[in-house]
C-alpha cells in the first residue's frame, strides 16, 4: 500500500484506455495524474505496452522532477507534463498522443480552426499550435522546453477553455480535471481534427463559426449557465 495508490490506479486506467480510444499507435502516448495536495504525479513508465500496465508500474514524480516511488523509468515526456502541472492551476491530468489527424495539423504547422459546433462543445476557439523550437531548445532540456513553448503559446488563454494544444512538428497534448476527462478531450481533439481536415479538403475556404455560435455551444457545457446533460 502506498499513499499514492489512488493516482496510480487512475493513471494506469487512463493509459490503458488510450489504444482502445484510437489515440495511440505502438507506444506513442502517455498520461499522467496529479495529486495536488501531495505535490506529486503518477505517470506511465517509458516504453511499456499498454495492455501490460499495472498500477504498480506507474512512476511517482515530484514537482522537482525526482522519482519518489517506482522501479521503472518514467515516460520520456515527463518534464513536459511537469511543466504543464506547474503552469496550469486546476488541471489534474495531462495526456500526450500522436493521434493521426491532430498530428497532421501539428506537422503542417496549422492551428485547428473552429469550423463547427462539435469543436465549440469542448474548445473555446481554435486549438493553437506552438512556434518552432530553436536548436538550443531542442538540444537542451528538450521535454521541459516543449512544456515552455506550450505555456508561452497559451499565455492569456484559460487552459480549461482551450484544453489542448498542438506542438509543432510533433503532436497534441490535452488535459483535464481527471484522467477520464483528459482522455475524453484527447478523443474530441482527434475527432475535430479529422472533421476539420475533411472540411478543408471539400472547401479550403471554409470560414470559422461566428462568435455567437461558438459562445452558445461552449457555454451550454461549461460555466455557471451550462445546461447540457442531467447534472
Ligand atoms: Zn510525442
Amino acid at each position: 500500500m502506498s499513499r499514492f495508490d489512488a493516482i496510480r490506479e487512475e493513471c494506469c486506467e487512463g493509459n490503458r484506455r488510450l489504444p482502445g480510444a484510437g489515440l495511440v499507435d505502438l507506444t506513442f502516448g502517455n498520461l499522467s495524474v496529479l495529486d495536488p495536495d501531495a505535490g506529486v504525479f503518477a505517470i506511465k513508465p517509458s516504453g511499456v505496452e499498454y495492455g501490460k500496465l499495472t498500477p504498480a508500474d506507474m512512476v511517482i514524480v515530484d514537482m522537482d522532477g525526482r522519482v519518489v516511488e517506482g522501479s521503472l523509468r518514467p515516460s520520456s515526456d515527463t518534464a513536459t507534463h511537469r511543466r504543464l502541472f506547474l503552469a496550469f492551476a486546476g488541471i489534474r491530468s495531462v495526456v500526450h498522443t500522436h493521434s493521426r489527424s491532430a498530428v497532421a495539423f501539428a506537422q503542417a504547422g496549422l492551428e485547428i480552426p473552429c469550423l463547427g459546433t462539435t469543436h465549440c462543445d469542448d474548445f473555446y476557439g481554435p486549438v493553437p499550435v506552438t512556434r518552432a523550437m530553436t536548436q538550443e531548445e531542442v538540444g537542451g532540456d528538450y521535454e521541459w522546453e516543449t512544456g515552455n513553448v506550450i505555456v508561452e503559446r497559451l499565455a492569456g488563454i484559460s487552459p480549461l477553455d482551450v484544453p489542448a494544444i498542438l506542438v509543432r512538428s510533433h503532436g497534441p497534448f490535452a488535459w483535464g480535471v481527471s484522467a477520464n476527462k483528459a482522455v475524453e478531450i484527447a478523443q474530441a481533439l482527434e475527432i475535430i481534427a479529422e472533421m476539420a481536415l475533411k472540411t478543408l479538403v471539400l472547401n479550403p475556404g471554409t470560414s470559422p463559426v461566428p462568435p455567437h455560435l461558438l459562445e452558445k455551444h461552449f457555454r451550454r457545457k461549461h460555466g455557471s449557465s451550462a445546461s447540457y446533460g442531467q447534472a
